[in-house]
């Protein structure tokens, strides 16, 4: 938990600054705000860093996904290819946007594959929501190619990659839109929020009417301006912009280290004869938020989790330890079960949910142990997770 790991002084200046004056809104009260504009700066601060020509802040990385989507073009009854590994909300985004998603195939790399968006054009999708997981880019040029040659909307849900790249260029640039959380387990975060990215202007003027009741925020008169589409409040306030705006000056400091901390491990682990790792296709855009452990099968890596968490490290295997980011713990979402009638069951879903057949996304779940990296770590704990860790994946696979 990163951002959290180095919350301090720099976060509570920010957050005073707006105690002091009460103007907790993100519009207007100038009067009041004193010149300070922390979801503005915010803002500044996510454009600096990615190179995305627009940046807007929301509420949560789920409404920026909301976002992203919307100031996309993607709506109701499109079909939207989804991956089966990520965590929920990329799927309830494109569900209570009335999309229907089509789940395809990851790889090795735990995103999704241009070789699975291949095997999900049966299907007739609309556009593909691409999830960078655990940190790192996904196989961008395979997949940027056949998102060209089918024209599909490629979205880019970055939730969990902030600090991620791919051959210099930051996730979430490679889609018409893309998106980030803030959320209190991600690399930086506000408590709660996130942040909507693009480089068309048309795009960003939508998502930042889109997250504000269809305000065009035209002129300086709220109530007077113009509506030019609907919308809802997915707003992020001034205090919660004012921990991210600290945050985010903490990040290249908060990447490095988890880097280096990473390939420490990272060597480590590699001379455990079986030991594997997730592909990445860039190595050097890596974030390092996660060392993510291939094992040789699903035996193996529930036995080592089992014996990490005696040694107390913290691996986590998405298939047995965690409801909330791998579809074979999603029954609720194949049921389509839900508060309020949906699109998906006006409509019918472009799949049969409960028999989906994703061979290579249950092979290389049931391998993965995602350990988690500090920032704050002193060598010395390093060292310590290092040959705690080791140790327990030793005693599982010998040598
Ligand atoms: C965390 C996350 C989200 C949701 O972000 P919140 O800020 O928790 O709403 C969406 N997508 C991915 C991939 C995430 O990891």
């Amino acid at each position: 938990m990163p951002g959290t790991e180095v919350f301090g002084d720099e976060e509570r200046r920010e957050a005073m600054q707006v105690l002091e004056t009460g103007a907790l809104f993100r519009y207007g009260h100038e009067e009041l705000r004193r010149g300070r504009w922390k979801a503005r700066d915010l803002e500044a601060e996510v454009r600096g860093y990615t190179g995305a020509r627009y940046a807007h802040a929301v509420s949560s990385g789920s409404t920026a996904v909301a976002c992203a989507l919307a100031a996309a073009g993607v709506g109701h009854g499109d079909r939207v290819v989804v991956p089966p590994f990520t965590f929920l909300a990329t799927i309830e985004a494109v569900v209570l946007a009335g999309g229907l998603p089509v789940f395809a195939d990851i790889d090795d790399t735990l995103c999704l594959s241009a070789d699975g968006i291949r095997e999900a054009l049966a299907a007739g999708p609309r556009a593909v929501l691409l999830v960078h997981m655990c940190g790192a880019a996904a196989d961008m040029d395979p997949i940027l190619e056949v998102c060209r040659e089918h024209q599909l909307v490629l979205v880019e849900d970055a939730g969990q990659a902030l600090g991620a790249f791919h051959r210099g260029t930051s996730v979430g640039r490679f889609g018409r839109t893309g998106c980030f959380s803030f959320d209190f387990f991600k690399i930086v975060t506000c408590g709660e929020g996130g942040v909507f990215i693009t480089d068309e202007e048309e795009a960003y003027r939508l998502a930042d009417a889109f997250s504000d009741h269809g305000h065009s925020h035209v002129g300086s008169n709220r109530g007077m301006e113009p509506h030019p589409i609907l919308g809802f409040n997915y707003r992020i306030g001034e205090l919660n912009a004012a921990i991210g705006l600290a945050q985010m000056r903490k990040l290249e400091w908060i990447r490095e280290r988890k880097r280096a901390h990473k390939e420490v491990l990272r060597s480590r682990l590699a001379g455990v004869p079986g030991v594997g790792f997730r592909r990445l296709p860039d190595p050097e855009g890596d974030s390092g938020t996660f060392l993510n452990l291939l094992l040789p099968d699903a035996e193996a890596a529930s036995a080592a989790v089992a014996e990490m968490a005696a040694e107390d490290v913290p691996g986590v295997n998405y298939w047995f330890v965690n409801m909330y980011h791998f579809i074979n713990q999603w029954d609720h979402l194949k049921d389509l079960a839900s508060a309020a009638p949906l699109a998906a069951h006006h409509l019918g879903s472009p799949q049969e949910y409960h028999a989906l057949d994703l061979p290579v996304s249950q092979d290389v779940i049931g391998r993965l142990i995602s350990l988690g990296i500090r920032c704050t770590w002193s060598e010395d704990e390093l060292d310590a997770v290092g040959e705690r860790a080791e140790r327990a994946v030793r005693r599982v696979l010998g040598g």
